[in-house]
């Protein structure tokens, strides 16, 4: 018998303060016990130990200057949390929030959902609490190459590969790349990916995990016999994962209502409008409250997005733990079909199982918001083999990639008789992969 109580209490102390750490490895951890019972290799190699603790992480200080000349000291962090089928893989993070606790958390999910990927990546994160908000051009370069310069020391296309997250965006890692390369005197491309395409990004990087989201929530659909099609849509966020999953839906028929920021919400009842959006968001890097001044139907709301707008499905593209047992609740009481995770953990934990318990279907923010990391390892595959994939053959492959995420997910849950529980299904077909690679390579 496995003791999964003690096994996260020993977690808890080992890693004291790091609640959202904690509340990830809950989550695994508390739905893959039917496997850990039923397989008792898992126990007897000490994977629950092993795949808890991080091969190492990495705390280090940035310091760079503002454009009045003032010293400005941040922190810096990298998690490589786990290399057993691939190169660490996962996204640079700069927000004032960002503590070694998301960092792990961030790091831990990323080694299930490059798993779930079936390409040949690891997981880690990283990223720092500087806080791009109203900074300008420069200082966001002196911060990347003061950042870089600490960070080239443990990175590598083979060793560990950084992406993009939360504030880091294709004119941040163009300004790391450019650090990487002049430290190194090489250009070694497959470093970071989410680059710009004139010096080896991929095309469809920028729109990868959004559309992802969509396709992996249309399968979700169609598997339970029904479609996004026509369907009202709420969306939380309003920068890249929650831009191109609003993008995908609207190309699909469906009606995208509400968007939001770090400040409030927006609700269009005629739907968004995506160019004033990526006006306002991705050129302007402005508030979301000017998008009434352009579509004077649409409502503005100040403060936190809590979905009480009735609609059909349900898309958080923020943050973690942006929707409380609120939020959930009026999911439910709007009878939401469905709600597909395109932020990492944006539900609280006690949420999912009353999500599960009054039919929402559940899509995983491990596997919904898995195709951003899949086309970054598209990018790698580009970037060794010197070719550059036109947008058709990556949106391709990524459609696949999503439909194979589903269905591996959905056999899982038949082999396991989980019903609609994507979320176990997700952990358990994961978690097998993983480990059955550690067990093939050793104590190491
Ligand atoms: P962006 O920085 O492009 O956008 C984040 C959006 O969320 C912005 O609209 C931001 O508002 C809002 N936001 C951030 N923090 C908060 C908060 N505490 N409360 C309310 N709103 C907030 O990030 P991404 O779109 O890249 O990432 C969004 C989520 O998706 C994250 O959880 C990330 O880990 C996850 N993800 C991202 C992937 C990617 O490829 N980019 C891949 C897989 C997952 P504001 O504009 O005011 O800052």
């Amino acid at each position: 018998m496995i003791n999964i109580e003690q096994e996260l209490k020993n977690i808890e102390v080992l890693n004291p303060g790091e609640t959202e750490f904690h509340q990830a490895t809950r989550e695994v951890l508390n739905s893959i016990k039917i496997l850990l019972e039923e397989d008792k290799k898992y126990r007897d190699f000490e994977i629950i130990k092993r795949i808890t603790e991080p091969d190492r992480q990495i705390r280090f200080r940035v310091c760079w200057t503002d454009d009045n000349g003032n010293i400005q000291v941040n922190r810096g962090y990298r998690v490589q949390f786990n290399n057993i089928l691939g190169p660490y893989k996962g996204g640079l993070r700069f927000h004032p929030s960002v503590n070694m606790s998301i960092i792990k958390f961030l790091a831990f999910e990323q080694i299930f959902k490059n798993a779930l990927t079936g390409l040949p990546i690891g997981g880690g994160k990283g990223g720092s609490d500087f806080d791009p908000r109203n900074k300008s051009d420069r200082e966001i370069m002196n911060f990347c190459q003061n950042f870089m310069t600490e960070l080239s020391r443990y990175i590598g296309p083979d060793r560990d590969v950084p992406a993009g997250d939360i504030g880091v965006g294709e004119r941040e890692i163009g300004y790391l790349f450019g650090q990487y390369k002049k430290i190194k005197n090489n250009f070694e491309s497959g470093v970071i990916t989410g680059k710009n395409v004139l010096y080896g990004g991929s095309l469809g990087r920028k729109q990868a995990t959004g559309h992802g989201l969509v396709y992996f929530t249309e399968n979700m659909l169609n598997y339970n016999n029904m479609s996004i099609k026509s369907k009202k849509v709420c969306i939380s966020g309003s920068g890249n994962v929650a831009i191109y999953a609003a993008e995908k839906a609207q190309e699909l028929g469906a009606h995208v209502i509400t968007m939001s920021d770090s400040t409030g919400w927006i609700y269009d009842p005629d739907g968004i409008d995506l160019d004033i959006i990526k006006n306002i968001k991705e050129i302007n890097k402005s508030r979301i409250f000017e998008y009434q001044k352009f579509k004077p139907n649409s409502k503005y709301f100040d403060g936190k997005f809590t979905w009480d707008v009735p609609c059909d499905i349900a898309l958080p593209c923020a943050t973690q733990n942006e929707l409380d047992l609120n939020s959930i609740n009026n999911i439910i009481k709007n009878k939401v079909i469905a709600l597909s995770e395109g932020a990492n953990m944006p539900v609280e934990p006690q949420c999912i199982n009353l999500l599960l318990e009054n039919g929402v279907l559940f899509g995983p923010g491990k596997a919904a918001n898995a195709g951003g990391v899949s086309v970054s390892a598209l990018e790698m595959s580009q970037n060794s083999l010197g070719l550059n994939w036109t947008f058709d053959e990556i949106n391709t492959k990524l459609k696949n990639i999503m439909i194979n995420i589903f269905s591996e997910i959905s056999k899982t849950c038949e082999l396991y008789n989980l019903r609609n529980n994507y979320l176990a299904g997700a952990n358990i077909a994961s978690f097998k992969k993983v480990a059955d690679a550690m067990i093939k390579q050793g104590v190491v």
